[in-house]
């Protein structure tokens, strides 16, 4: 790891290879930690880096520390301006990803969440792709997306990604991009690390919060473009996993696989193999607003370093 960079790791800026924690550190032992993941984009014509939705990702890190029973350091004003701060200090000219994580750090043994230390930490790196963007191949997992019961599927919990692994590996393995995990009782869920959209008869559905999703960001952002953009509702249903074989566009979509369209499901060819046009009308809107090239959304972007656009004639 370049020796250069920095992160903020419990109350001060240090350099990334001197954050580290112990073996008997109980989220490390536990998964008993919570995190976020949220990306910046650098727009070359401006040389500006813009940080997308910081404040919407950190209301999300309070709500998933608050179930895990930690409060987090600093208010959402604070957070956002520590990473605004991290990304300036680290002076980067690329697209970058952020992670924060609050975490349980006593060095103990003892399963639980009560009477345990706290640690937060928020570091930055150069990030391309996360997966293929020009088309994928998905299988419904075998493995069932977390039920709510079990642990909260709308918290960001570094403990539930296991089931994220294992649904991811499986379509690996099975020579497929990604996964579908359904509900317990049988309806679609979401990908391994992405909500999913249908355009089913017309229509663009995808699963409610009660399906055990996480309530993606990205999600929120597809939701408003496709009325912006395209004038349709997005409708939230439960949805049956036979219905995406017949549907004529599927994508996932999330903060570090941004918009994924997906060609081949179970190996069936959904919307006759190719890429449709409310995808790519999602995609490319997508990559206007997270590049600040659409002036309806400046509210999401953070501007990482203090210069004016460049205005050329
Ligand atoms: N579901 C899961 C399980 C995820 O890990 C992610 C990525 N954070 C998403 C959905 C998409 O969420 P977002 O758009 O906020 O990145």
């Amino acid at each position: 790891m370049n020796s250069q960079v920095v992160c903020y790791f419990n109350g001060s800026f240090v350099p990334l290879q001197d954050a580290k924690v112990g073996v008997m550190t109980h989220a490390f032992n536990y998964g008993t930690a919570c995190f976020e993941g949220i990306r910046a984009y650098w727009n070359a014509d401006e040389r500006q880096l813009y940080a997308f939705r910081l404040a919407d990702h950190f209301d999300r890190l309070r709500r998933s520390a608050h179930m895990l029973m930690i409060e987090l350091p600093h208010d959402r004003d604070t957070l956002c301006e520590i990473t605004r701060d991290l990304l300036e200090r680290n002076a980067f000219e690329g697209d970058v990803y952020v992670r924060p994580l609050a975490y349980l750090s006593s060095e103990m043994i003892g399963v639980r969440l009560h009477n345990v230390e706290h640690g937060f930490v928020i570091y930055a790196v150069p990030f391309g792709d996360y997966i293929e963007t020009g088309g994928i191949r998905a299988i419904t997992s075998s493995w069932r997306r977390i039920d709510d019961n079990a642990a909260p599927a709308r918290a960001k919990l570094t403990g539930i990604y296991v089931n994220s692994a294992f649904a991811k590996t499986e379509a690996f393995l099975n020579g497929a991009d990604e996964a579908i995990m359904l509900t317990d009782d049988g309806h679609v869920s979401e990908g391994s690390a992405e909500n999913l959209f249908a355009l089913v008869a017309g229509e663009l559905v995808t699963p409610p919060p009660t399906d055990n999703i996480l309530l993606g960001i990205t999600r929120d952002t597809v939701i408003r473009l496709a009325e912006d953009r395209l004038g349709m509702q997005v409708c939230q249903r439960s949805i049956d996993r036979s219905e995406l074989y017949g549907a004529d566009e599927l994508f996932l979509c999330g903060t570090g696989a941004q918009i994924v369209p997906i060609t081949q499901l179970d190996h069936r060819a959904i919307g006759g193999g190719r890429v449709g046009p409310v995808t790519t009308a999602i995609s490319r809107g997508y990559m206007d607003v997270v590049h600040g090239r659409d002036g309806r959304y400046q509210e999401w972007l953070t501007p990482v370093y203090q210069r004016e656009p460049d205005k050329r004639p």
